[in-house]
């Protein structure tokens, strides 16, 4: 009779610990997790704070920026590509800092055939795939291109200037037929302030000879991965700059500027 009963209990703290583990596994997988807050990067916080290898804990996938404002961020496969200024692709070191990026662990529920599509085309398009605007999305295009227009900025020195300044200056790049990956985030209206509402795509050439932040293209067929995410993870940075900085104002109309989209 007592080992039937520790039989019991055994096997109800065994279905315990699995159901513990499961929910561990689903949050990981589930999250957007993101170093420092647009704003702070509208504003010349441009110094990196999390390691490429500590992002690695929280995604395969994502986009950002280098320490310094050192080129455009793509970080697709589990695997890290640095579009610096002068348009060429580099792998950075591990211990590399970002001062500002988003990733999750990218897992798509759902996928599309894409065909003769603008970038604003392609948005539409999501909009009406997605079943609420209120929540995040991962999205990953694979496709041929037959024009692609990005931009990628220049490493900074301080004093920093604001974000907009150097936007106003930055590098723009075409090329095309070309294949390769659209990948970023949707982000919902009220993440304002904290990260782009709306679409932020990044650029990366099969050939890895072409890429950056994207502001147009014409493509002619792909597919379309989404992935619907629940949760959101900020992660403050504690330097000086970022405890310092003014974040009080409404910078929307200059982030729609640095977005160029
Ligand atoms: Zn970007």
């Amino acid at each position: 009779m007592i080992r039937f009963e520790f039989r019991k209990y055994l096997f109800v703290l065994l279905i315990f610990l699995l159901g513990c583990s499961g929910e561990k596994e689903e949050e990981k997988s589930q999250a957007v997790i993101q170093v420092s807050t647009i704003d702070a990067l509208m504003t010349g916080v441009y110094d990196g704070i999390t390691t490429l290898s500590d992002l690695t804990e929280w995604g395969n996938f994502g986009i950002g920026t280098f320490n310094a404002l050192n080129g455009e961020m793509v970080f697709f496969d589990g695997v890290f590509y640095q579009v610096k200024a002068d348009g060429k692709i580099y792998r950075p070191a591990d211990t590399t800092k970002t001062p500002f990026a988003t990733v999750t662990f990218f897992e798509p529920e759902s996928r599309y055939n894409l065909a003769g599509l603008s970038f604003p085309e392609l948005k539409l398009m999501i909009d009406s795939l997605i079943p609420s605007a209120n929540l995040f999305y991962a999205i990953h295009a694979k496709g041929t291109f037959t024009s692609i227009k990005t931009r990628s900025v220049p490493a900074q020195e301080k004093p920093y200037p604001q974000l907009v300044d150097v936007a106003a200056k930055q590098p723009e790049f075409e090329t095309g037929p070309v294949r390769g990956n659209l990948l970023g985030f949707y982000g919902p209206p009220f993440v304002s302030g904290m990260n782009v509402p709306g679409y932020h795509l990044h650029f990366i050439s099969d050939d890895l000879q072409f890429g950056g932040h994207v502001l147009e293209f014409e493509l002619s067929e792909g597919v379309l991965a989404i992935d619907q995410i629940n949760q959101f993870r900020l992660i403050c940075p504690d330097d000086d700059d970022f405890l310092d900085a003014d974040l009080t104002g409404d910078m929307s109309e200059e982030l729609e500027e640095v977005e160029g989209n």
